[in-house]
């Protein structure tokens, strides 16, 4: 009795066996993967060893004699790609275009393929032409990201903005670059002095993105340009509001306003509280130059030693020395001099303001990355090398 009831508990087991074996044709498996031709696997291995000429090599072998294997055609052309062999990379995924039998996602993915060609070939125009034609297929993220990136490089704003907004998450993941662009597009505006143009661009960048000191300044600078200087000043006070940090960036504009209505002792007073709430050596600069203008040497004298108490750097050394050689008796100007020759050499290099995203570096302050094309990643104050 006990032997049958063993049995009894298998037949589950046999039943399974016989339902993958109905499934599974054994012979078929072996045809499959007889049909791989060899040199796809040493392709692959040598991809794997990073011998890219040698895999290239097979895997452009086993395309010529499987023209059909589409997934294998889109490998080798983005290996062409990645080697710089454009010419090679854009004939292949044309090829794949000109199929008869293309179905949609083949199609959408050569397109996607040749784009990324044509733009890595410098050729815009042409890869502008392939993402488009992407556009009309909902998912085409990757297209619309692409087509942001090319129009930021040929300065196409308002389509750069009409891009971002189609981008999934359009009202959050984009609005510093949205609000940029249109900063880029107001800067043009004045530039051909259409100051009613620029105007609302700069509302509309405040709009997206209300921290957007950019525009602020702008602002600033549009309303001078339009003959209002307290309208001018009031903008580029409320950066205080946005970032402190860039208000350096607007200290002598403002402070030359006030000279202008001759009331540059007042602005001093202002500029001198912005200083003591938040104090940079970069805020403290147009300051002092001021204070010496007006030949207020001392005052210049002590709050430079202050800063360079409170921050010890060579900048502040550099900037400490020099207003101490014109304060300096005439015997000890000498010896300070060479001192302060020194320091500054030293200083000069840390003079710079620098990339938080690529480490490229310049004195000028840029909104847009020169090296990485990354927006706002500059640092609003320089880099300071501090001392021991
Ligand atoms: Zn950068």
């Amino acid at each position: 009795m006990e032997f049958d009831y063993l049995w009894l508990l298998l037949l589950p087991v046999f039943f399974g066996l016989g339902w993958l074996a109905a499934r599974i044709d054994i012979r078929q498996l072996l045809r499959d993967s007889r049909a791989v031709p060899k040199a796809y696997f040493e392709g692959l291995n040598f991809l794997l060893n990073e011998q890219p000429d040698r895999a290239l090599g097979a895997l452009v072998s086993v395309a010529h004699h499987h023209p059909d294997a589409v997934e294998l055609q889109f490998a080798l052309g983005s290996l062409f790609r990645k080697r710089g062999e454009l010419d090679r990379a854009i004939k292949l995924h044309q090829s794949i275009l000109q199929r008869p039998d293309l179905s949609p996602d083949v199609r959408s993915q050569a397109l996607q393929a040749l784009g990324e060609d044509y733009q890595r070939a410098g050729l815009l125009d042409r890869a502008e032409d392939s993402y488009r034609q992407l556009l009309d297929n909902g998912q085409a993220t990757e297209a619309r990201m692409a087509l942001l990136n090319i129009y930021q490089q040929e300065r196409e704003w308002q389509k750069a903005i009409d891009m971002a907004s189609q981008l999934p998450d359009a009202a959050h993941a984009h609005q510093h670059e949205v609000a940029q662009f249109y900063c880029e597009l107001a800067q043009r505006a004045m530039s051909a002095s259409q100051w009613e143009v620029a105007g609302p661009y700069l509302q509309s960048a405040l709009e997206v993105h209300r921290k957007c000191v950019r525009a602020t300044l702008l602002q600033g600078d549009l309303a001078l340009m339009q003959g209002q200087p307290d309208a001018a000043r009031q903008a580029w006070l409320r950066i205080e509001q946005q970032n402190p940090d860039y208000l350096h960036m607007v200290a002598e504009k403002v402070l030359r306003i006030y000279q202008d209505e001759g009331r540059q002792d007042e602005g001093l007073t202002l500029l001198r509280g912005l200083y003591q709430r938040y104090p940079s050596l970069d805020l403290l600069e147009p300051l002092n130059l001021a204070l010496q203008q007006a030949g207020k040497l001392q005052d210049s004298y002590e709050l430079l030693r202050d800063e360079v108490r409170r921050q010890p750097s060579l900048l502040g050394l550099d900037r400490l020395l020099q207003v101490q050689l014109l304060v300096a008796p005439p015997e000890r100007r000498a010896d300070l001099e060479q001192v302060r020759n020194l320091v500054h050499q030293h200083a000069d290099k840390h003079n710079m303001h620098s990339c938080r995203h690529c480490g490229f570096r310049a004195r000028q302050y840029f909104w847009h990355c020169p090296g990485c094309a990354e927006w706002e990643s500059y640092s609003a104050l320089r880099g300071q090398a501090s001392l021991p």
